[in-house]
């Protein structure tokens, strides 16, 4: 099997760009397992399928197409882009992600992604529950009121709508499904390597992580 970097955390703690730059520094492929659970929650919104129906969205995942082409997220040959960036589709994506049929329907899907030379995969249960024996483990976080300021910029330079309050209370709603759901939660698995990234750039986080994965 391919060798697998796992790297978790909250939204915000900016690991979907750490993991885009490990997967790009190593040359090796890259799994957002976010923007599948967003991906699907665009599939569920348009087909009026409701976030909690834990079969029709499992039986919705079966008959839908994701697949990613140079990064960008494709659902059944359309390109999603920004479109899955909104907050309201984070919170739905994180609505539906409670669902254990919907991540047991995800499940074979990320572990393909394990292909040569190796995998960068992110998200919340990469090392925890999809690739348990992965070769190194991270685990990024991040103070709320840091990673709500992020999100705001994000937001902003991506021309979209942002309100600083409103950020604040979705994270905490996402940040509580995340760590109070009963199949995979959020968790800082046993071998993992934790990193605060609260006062540190980016470019920080990727010299240390650099560090952890080279030795
Ligand atoms: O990482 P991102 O914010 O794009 O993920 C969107 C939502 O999908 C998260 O709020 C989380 O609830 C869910 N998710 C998950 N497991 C993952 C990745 C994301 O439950 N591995």
């Amino acid at each position: 099997a391919a060798p697998v970097i796992t790297i978790d955390g909250p939204s915000g703690t900016g690991k979907g760009t750490i993991a885009s730059q490990v997967a790009l520094a190593l040359g090796w492929h890259l799994l957002d397992s976010g923007a599948l659970y967003r991906g699907l929650a665009v599939a569920a919104l348009e087909a009026g399928v409701a976030l909690d129906d834990g079969a029709a969205l499992a039986a919705l995942a079966g008959r839908c197409q994701l697949h990613f082409v140079s990064g960008q997220l494709h659902l059944n040959g359309r390109e999603l882009g920004d479109q899955i960036r909104t907050e309201q589709v984070g919170l739905a994506a994180s609505q539906l992600a409670q669902q254990p049929q919907v991540r047991a329907a995800l499940l074979d899907w990320q572990r393909a992604a394990a292909q040569p030379p190796g995998l960068v995969a992110d998200g919340r249960d990469m090392g925890s529950t999809v690739f348990p024996t992965a070769l190194v483990k991270l685990y990024l976080d991040a103070s709320a009121e840091e990673r709500a300021q992020r999100r705001y910029k994000q937001l902003r330079d991506k021309g979209l709508d942002a309100n600083l309050a409103n950020l604040v209370e979705a994270l905490r709603v996402r940040d509580a499904h995340d760590r109070e759901r009963l199949h995979s939660p959020l968790t800082i698995p046993a071998d993992a390597v934790v990193f605060d990234t609260t006062t540190a750039s980016i470019a920080e986080v990727f010299a240390q992580v650099m560090v952890v994965i080279r030795r």
